[in-house]
């Protein structure tokens, strides 16, 4: 289908990034665009203020009835599920309901490499991002990771190459979206409070592969049971990287990162060295390897390791995510404000020598907790119960010290109180921010601040 002036089209869910964005896009493009959102207009005045001005909005509604305005295309924003009653009668009338990722698709030009899994897609997405800059290509990073993916379209040419990071949700509503060079990096529970299933999860990310031929790329984590099980019917050729297996086309032996590649196993890089920290983020690098050397591969190059090697070496990581903040009294400080899945706090826990003191808690997602019980009684000290599940953790964790606290100058009075010299305080805490923040940054940059007032003497543990 193309799109252009003759269509009119809904987008659903306006949120303040990719709903924008592709309104703003369709505009541009000369169709008729509608918008749809549960909230007001007050509620939406900022976003709605940055819209083209020809925008049709309908705020506090998502009634079917918006069919009836002659809607021949919707987008759908990946915070709206698809089992609402407007996309429901959508489907019924044979609508096409699309994301704004598979809007992006149909215009971008060059090669594409996309990145989901549970944990870690952020990191590897500006990861490769960077590799592929270090080696002289035009790379634009994009998607899940906070830039809409049509907001790359106009500067996207045959010579760029777009790093995509992609969530479930975005994945629900591809169609022929088709990377040249796919990622699946992990599968653990998260956002069951959306899925039936944890198969329903899984089959939602494993779309990324979907349309891929034999003449693309899908690189993957050997180490990781249900995904090692389950892409029987992936058609792309199998890149598996492992910290084992040493049959992977990327695995760990000793000290070293070794890629298998063109008949030939070289070691390319020392995780020692990297500044990133982490078996996780040794998994994510060998992912980017693998990405990036079929990328090199395609385009007809011979990858140069030395120079990926010290470009991953000199990555420091992103904001959120095992980030230092600084030390106080002999206590390190790690934000880790980002990790609202079990998988990745475990990651965080194991990454970390000596006691650890884990700030944890927020709004629950379906998973199950429990499962971070061995990890936490093996390794962490003291517990400080944040947010609206603490008296649920309170009772999972009840073998553990813990204590509560009301916000975040408490929680690192407490975590101080509780710690001695050498210990780690690490907020990573499982869970989604929305009970007490406006999302992980601004939990992040509490922790940050509430470090700052205990640095500087504002606020006293003692
Ligand atoms: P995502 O974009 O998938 O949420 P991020 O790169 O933003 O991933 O990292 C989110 C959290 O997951 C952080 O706490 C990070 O330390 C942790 N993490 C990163 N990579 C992995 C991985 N491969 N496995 C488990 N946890 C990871």
């Amino acid at each position: 289908m193309n799109i252009g002036p003759e269509n009119s089209v809904l987008v659903v869910g306006l949120g303040d990034r990719s709903g924008l964005a592709a309104a703003n896009f369709l505009a541009a493009k000369g169709c008729r665009v509608l918008v749809s959102d549960i909230k007001t207009r007050e509620e939406l005045a900022d976003t709605i203020s940055r819209l083209d001005s020809g925008v049709e909005v309908f705020a506090g509604d998502q009634e079917p009835a918006l069919l009836d305005r002659g809607v021949d295309l919707i987008v759908l924003s990946p915070g709206v599920p698809a089992g609402v009653p407007l996309i429901v009668e959508a489907c019924r009338r044979g609508v096409p309901v699309i994301a704004e990722i598979e809007l992006a698709y149909r215009f971008l030009r060059g090669r594409i490499v996309a990145i989901t899994g549970t944990d870690g897609k952020s990191t590897t997405t500006s990861l490769v991002g960077r590799l592929l800059r270090a080696l002289g290509f035009r790379a634009l990073v994009g998607g899940n990771i906070g830039i809409p993916l049509v907001s790359l379209v106009d500067e996207s040419s045959d010579d760029t190459v777009s790093v995509i990071e992609l969530s479930s949700f975005q994945l629900e509503t591809i169609e022929s979206f088709r990377p040249h060079v796919a990622a699946f990096l992990n599968i653990g529970a998260d956002h069951l409070d959306r899925y039936e299933s944890m198969d329903d999860y899984f089959q939602a990310k494993l779309r990324i592969a979907m349309n891929q031929t034999p003449d693309d790329c899908f690189v993957y984590n050997m180490d990781d049971p249900v995904l090692a099980a389950g892409i029987g019917g992936v058609s792309a050729r199998r890149l598996g990287f492992s910290m084992t297996n040493t049959d992977a086309a990327a695995f760990m032996e000793k000290d070293t990162v070794f890629v298998r590649e063109a008949g030939a196993v070289k070691g390319v890089l020392h995780p020692s060295r990297m500044g990133i920290i982490g078996a996780h983020n040794v998994q994510n690098s060998m992912a980017a390897l693998l990405m990036v050397v079929a990328l090199v591969r395609m385009a007809g190059g011979e990858p140069d390791y030395p120079l990926l090697a010290e470009a991953c070496y000199s990555f420091e990581g992103l904001a959120h995510r095992m980030e230092r903040i600084g030390s106080f009294e002999g206590r390190r400080f790690i934000n880790d404000s980002k990790a609202t899945t079990v998988g990745a706090v475990e990651m965080a826990i194991k990454s970390l020598p000596g006691g650890v003191i884990l700030i944890l808690g927020g709004r629950t997602k379906g998973d199950d907790y429990t499962r971070l019980l061995p990890t936490v009684k093996e390794r962490v000290k003291h517990l400080v119960l944040i947010g609206e599940s603490s008296g649920e953790f309170a009772r999972i964790f009840a073998e553990i010290p813990a204590s509560m606290a009301g916000d975040m100058d408490e929680a690192l009075i407490r975590a101080m109180g509780a710690s001695v010299e050498g210990d780690v305080i690490l907020l990573s805490p499982a869970c989604a921010s929305y009970d007490m923040f406006r999302n992980f940054e601004e939990r992040g940059e509490a922790f940050r601040e509430s470090f700052d007032r205990l640095v500087s003497g504002r606020i006293s543990w003692t």
